[in-house]
């Protein structure tokens, strides 16, 4: 029976201790449609040649799952020729795509080039862990001062997002990118709440796009992961370090994330088309002050989204402050039946969630202020519903207040 046994057959040897032997053999007769989920640490090594010949690049196959696996593959190649990459890797989440991606280029005496208006935790990791390993990170808000001003010998990255929270800006990446470039620094943008959908940041001279997979890409509230993709000789560089820090995806969240991906387009531009309802609609609400989202002809961020943007609307992602403060809010969040506040974004289902005490609580009053969270402010994600369901949600529960 083992005698056919070639090196893409699994074979399983179970001795119960009563004599018998088992082997189970598992030819697949037929290619599978959806790509199946490889739950498998290593591979088998048909002799010292072939080790040698994956180890050195050689033939195609894999080893030992950490450091590569057909379900990463599977997944950051789509993902790849989304953003219009060469190559793409997915890592355990947003935070260790982020935290890898960066370690992987900068070293102690290095300077970053940060926009204030970043992932909580991105700050975090920039402001006082990488300064525990000797690299200053000075934060300028891009879309009010000019990044040239603060470009150092040593600075090596420039960092920021798409479209920033919670303020919904927009930068000028091809200007980021040149500056950065001029000064043989790499610019690494965050696309989390873009998605290539929205935004393809490749295209206007960014070095490396990262993702919380855990959001759009995802979509569903079921895994946590991130991404992420440029061109074959960054990726590379980064791949060894994922290996290093054992920050790889799992094979079933890799798996769930290309099966989330092959909806990403049409889930997006409903999103958008949500989310730009619920901007013009909130935004004409006598309850609100103001609301942030870059497709409203309000939005100072407009014209540099609509030079940028790929055409398929502005995202889901809008920010809203309303006359009231945190008693207004915990009101409101009691009122609305079909809209529940979950510190997450970009599931099906419409949330919201209250930065001042959800995604940037270790920020302090000064920081908030800096950023432009306020007290009555609620950022919303919007979902799949039909738009007109959201809007009679938020009718009853801003009239009930
Ligand atoms: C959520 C998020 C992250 C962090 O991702 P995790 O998957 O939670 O680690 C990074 N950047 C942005 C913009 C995010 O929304």
């Amino acid at each position: 029976m083992l005698n056919n046994r070639s090196r893409s057959d699994t074979a399983v040897y179970i001795h119960t201790g009563n004599g018998e032997k088992c082997y189970a053999m598992n030819k697949q007769p037929t290619v599978p449609e959806t790509f199946p989920i490889y739950l498998s640490s290593a591979y088998i090594m048909d002799s010292v040649e072939t080790i040698d010949a994956i180890c050195e690049g050689k033939e195609d196959g894999y080893g030992y799952f950490r450091v590569g696996n057909p379900n990463a593959d599977a997944t950051s190649e789509i993902l790849a020729a989304a953003d219009g990459a060469e190559n793409g890797l997915v890592f355990a989440s947003g935070m260790a795509a982020i935290t890898t991606a960066i370690q992987t280029f900068v070293k102690p005496g290095d300077h970053i080039i940060a926009s204030p208006i970043i992932y909580g935790e991105a700050f975090y990791f920039l402001k006082y862990e990488l300064k525990r390993w000797g690299v200053e990170t000075t934060f300028v808000d891009f879309n009010k001062e000019d990044v040239k001003n603060y470009i150092r010998p040593n600075t090596t990255l420039i960092y920021g997002e798409t479209i920033a929270n919670p303020s919904m800006s927009v930068p000028d990446i091809q200007y980021l990118a040149d500056t950065a470039h001029e000064n043989s620094a790499k610019l690494f943008i965050d696309n989390t709440f873009a998605t290539p959908v929205i935004a393809k940041p490749l295209k206007f001279g960014a070095d490396l796009v990262i993702y919380s997979a855990t959001k759009y890409l995802g979509g569903h509230d079921d895994l946590v992961g991130g991404a992420v993709t440029g061109p074959a000789d960054l990726v590379d560089k980064i791949r060894f370090m994922l290996g290093l820090y054992g920050s790889n995806l799992g094979a079933t969240e890799s798996w769930l994330l290309s099966r989330s991906l092959r909806t990403l387009p049409l889930r997006v531009r409903k999103m958008s088309e949500n989310g730009l309802a619920l901007a013009k609609y909130l935004e004409a609400h006598p309850k609100v002050e103001k609301v942030y989202y870059p497709g409203l002809s309000s939005s100072p961020s407009k014209e540099l989204a609509d030079q940028q943007f790929e055409g398929n609307g502005y995202g889901g992602m809008l920010s809203v402050n309303f006359r009231g403060g945190q008693e207004m809010i915990d009101k409101l969040i009691r009122n609305l039946k079909l809209i529940r506040f979950v510190p997450t974004l970009a599931g099906v289902g419409t949330t919201l969630t209250y930065p001042a005490r959800a995604s940037h609580r270790d920020l302090n009053k000064d920081e908030l202020a800096a950023i432009g969270i306020t007290m009555g402010q609620i950022r919303l994600s919007s979902g799949l519903e039909e738009a007109d369901d959201l809007i009679s949600d938020f009718d009853q529960a801003l009239d009930n207040l």
